[in-house]
């Protein structure tokens, strides 16, 4: 049975999300996902934290993959499976470098995006040294338009392909997910498969209502 993975989902670590550690795990159980990724803006603290919750809670799921979402100078990347932190403001290579030498992998973060801060879909990004694009974010907007646009660039340039919810809110996170082909449940199995391409995308944008509840941050 593949994997049913939330790559990119915030806590309240990242200063513009209110979802607790302990609201996520809950969270992820009722939406059956086998794991998150909890990629904070240019911190790890909460993932650290969440880390622990589940390893004293001795719950083997969610599996909980440490992560990051860098503020380049040129866009968010995602930092996966690291467990220190990535410092912001620095190139997008210099970036991706650092992540490889933490042990993780990088992922250009909604790169087709208007409203958000992305490194956009030109043949250059292929420069950086990416290992997969989040082709799909539930907070892209227009949803379909630009998914489909995320997926075709990485189709053509044979890019793996990952999805995420990038939730700020309880309600979000599941929306998008990644499905990847592997059995084993543990975090370096899981990003060696994305690095192969073993991923499957899926996912729908944040309904409107929810948008507006994120906008205003009501809890
Ligand atoms: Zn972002
Ligand atoms: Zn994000």
């Amino acid at each position: 049975m593949p994997l049913k993975i939330d790559l990119h989902v915030h806590t309240c670590y990242s200063g513009d999300s209110l979802i607790t550690p302990s609201e996520l795990i809950a969270e992820a159980v009722r939406k059956g996902l086998d794991g998150i990724s909890i990629t904070d803006h240019d911190t790890v603290a909460g993932a650290l934290k969440m880390i622990r919750m589940v390893r004293d809670g001795n719950c083997g799921r969610p599996i909980i993959i440490p992560g990051i979402e860098v503020s380049t100078r040129s866009g968010h990347i995602l930092g996966i499976n690291v467990l220190e932190p990535i410092p912001r403001g620095l190139s997008v290579e210099e970036t991706v470098e650092r992540i490889h030498d933490a042990g993780g992998i990088a992922i250009a973060a909604h790169p087709q995006t208007f409203f958000k801060d992305g490194v956009g879909l030109s043949p250059k990004i292929l420069r950086f040294g990416l290992d997969a694009i989040e082709v799909i974010n539930s907070s892209l907007f227009p949803f379909y338009p630009l998914t489909r646009i995320g997926r075709r660039f990485a189709e053509h340039y044979n890019i793996p392909q990952t999805a995420g919810s990038d939730a700020h809110i309880v309600e979000a996170i599941g929306l998008s997910y990644t499905l990847v082909k592997i059995d084993d449940l543990n975090a370096d199995s899981i990003i060696e498969a994305i690095r192969r391409g073993l991923t499957t995308p899926f996912g729908r944008g944040i309904p409107i209502q929810l948008r507006i509840k994120k906008a205003l941050k009501i809890k």
